[in-house]
């Protein structure tokens, strides 16, 4: 097993050891560790609280950059939605996992699986409804502040 996943395997045994769910990250560049993370659901109420988030968050906060292209994330359970979606945000294009979200289901973890399978359903299919609400007359539209600065 490479290193780095031996890292966050690693990270997640700690983090079980310490009352947190079995999820660790590492975010390697050049063959070197930038940032690790533990999921921190057990310590603070913030649902981003997530391994492979923490590991972004403390990257971008040292290189201080929005744009982790050329990083490779290294996580000991396969990404939830919200993870991976930072991923395509930061330009992360490579991310190896240990357990898939099956392996989680299996324990008594099953939202990842459950958000992935919702999210391939149509809108209006979804468990979460998502309604769209048009500007009201006269109100400010930033979508076309933003492109008239642009
Ligand atoms: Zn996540």
């Amino acid at each position: 097993m490479d290193k780095f996943m031996e890292r966050a395997v690693e990270l997640a045994v700690e983090n079980v050891r310490c009352g947190g769910q079995p999820f660790g990250a590492v975010l390697v560049k050049n063959n070197n560790i930038v940032a690790e993370g533990v999921n921190e659901l057990h310590k603070t109420y913030d649902i981003s609280g997530h391994a492979e988030l923490l590991a972004i968050r403390r990257a971008q906060e040292h290189v201080q950059t929005n744009d982790l292209s050329g990083y490779t994330m290294y996580a000991s359970g396969e990404p939830c939605p919200m993870c991976l979606s930072a991923m395509y945000f930061v330009g992360i294009e490579k991310v190896y996992y240990c357990a898939s979200v099956e392996n989680a289901v299996e324990v008594g973890l099953g939202k990842s699986k459950a958000i992935y399978e919702d999210l391939q359903k149509t809108k209006a299919e979804r468990t979460l409804s998502m309604i769209q609400m048009p500007l009201k007359e006269g109100q400010e539209n930033p979508m076309k502040l933003w492109k008239e600065q642009s």
